[in-house]
């Protein structure tokens, strides 16, 4: 990748969120910030019903529907309020007036705080709970237990925090299957028909604060009601084409950037996969060779190729560690507290050579303790 002109002094990034941006798009928005091609006035300028940005909005949307393949079944509307929003938007809209209940497999802190919410809207059944081990599994066969006829089934699929990705979905029967991509929105294919309804913010993986996504399987729009806040409601967003107020325009330009450079350079979301796993790799295998210096967090069966957890011997050495590898340019590495340790976040716009500068730093600075 190139890091010269403009972006000589960048560092490596491994900030859990906002989070690292693909060079180029970074680039690209600098090149149009004063002037749209053709258009003359900033993308931040121009009105959100002309029609620049009329091309702006379709082309992010076409493109999320390309990477993901979002069949016909299935809305994708852009919304304000962060994922934290649709925590309380998903069981307002699913869950109000439904006779079951709303389940929530819990596999780290994200899960835990969206059931939070829907407890104040109705009722919350924990099909497993990964409380008892601090958040370092999944589920494993014939754990998970399903309420009778449940609304919706909720499941995080990267927990961020604890660094715990599901690999596969779970079997939920005919239940809506919810998921909260937000920390992997956008890192793999996703199987959307199989989903009910999946959200996530884009300023982990797909670009900046502001916007979230919605994908809705269009039956399910039936369920909410007319007593909503019109802006909770989810129809407003599909009859409005995701503008029924002013949306965050450039947020909505910076997501068609990101869908575009997944398109062009990363060979799509298949292409994105591969190169996210082997970077992964790249620093699970220092943890696996470091004779337990390096100490995962998740199990290796399923932890996560975005947020890399791990802790070292003690909390000085840890301290040590991340004010050391500042110096080396690698930035933002303490993990979350409640966790504790080491978090290396490894977005899709972190290139090879900053896990290969952070693997050469971590394997450097054991040996430098050992000797
Ligand atoms: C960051 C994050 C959230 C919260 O997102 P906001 O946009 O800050 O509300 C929710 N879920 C997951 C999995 C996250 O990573």
């Amino acid at each position: 990748m190139d890091r010269s002109s403009a972006a000589v002094e960048r560092v490596f990034n491994f900030s859990p969120g906002p989070a690292v941006l693909p060079l180029e798009v970074l680039e690209r928005a600098q090149a149009e910030l004063v002037a749209l091609p053709g258009v003359g006035m900033s993308v931040l300028e121009i009105s959100h019903r002309s029609p620049p940005f009329d091309r702006i909005l379709e082309e992010t949307l076409q493109g999320l529907r390309d990477l993901l393949k979002v069949g016909a079944d299935h809305e994708i509307v852009l919304l304000q309020g962060g994922a934290s929003l649709q925590f309380s938007m998903v069981p307002m809209n699913l869950l109000r007036g439904q006779s079951g209940a709303a389940d929530y497999i819990l596999t780290g802190t994200w899960g835990t705080t969206g059931a939070k919410e829907a407890r104040r809207e109705g009722k919350v059944h924990v099909a497993w709970d990964g409380a008892a081990t601090k958040y370092d599994r999944l589920p494993v066969a014939g754990e998970i237990a399903l309420s009778p006829n449940p609304a919706y089934v909720h499941i995080t699929s990267n927990e961020t925090i604890q660094g715990v990705q599901w690999k596969r979905d779970p079997q939920v029967g005919s239940a809506p299957l919810v998921c909260d991509c937000s920390s992997d929105f956008l890192s793999r294919p996703i199987d959307v028909a199989k989903h009910g309804l999946i959200y996530a913010c884009a300023q982990k993986n797909a670009g900046i604060a502001g916007v979230t996504v919605v994908i809705i399987r269009k039956d399910l729009l039936a369920r909410s009601r007319d007593d909503l806040p019109t802006m909770l409601d989810y129809r407003t967003y599909v009859s409005n084409g995701s503008r029924p107020n002013t949306p965050p325009v450039f947020a909505i330009y910076i997501l068609g950037l990101v869908c575009n450079w997944i398109r062009d350079t990363m060979g799509g979301l298949a292409g994105m996969h591969t190169h996210n796993v082997a970077k992964a790799k790249l620093l699970y295998d220092v943890l696996d060779g470091s004779g337990g210096f390096y100490a995962g967090h998740a199990r290796p069966d399923c932890r996560s190729d975005m947020n890399v957890t791990f802790r070292l011997p003690d909390e000085t050495l840890e301290k040590e560690f991340v004010k050391a590898a500042a110096g080396h340019g690698l930035m933002d590495l303490k993990g979350h507290r409640s966790v504790g340790g080491i978090r290396a976040s490894i977005y899709n716009a972190m290139p090879v050579a900053g896990v290969t500068a952070l693997r050469d730093f971590m394997v450097d600075f054991q040996q430098a303790r050992r000797s």
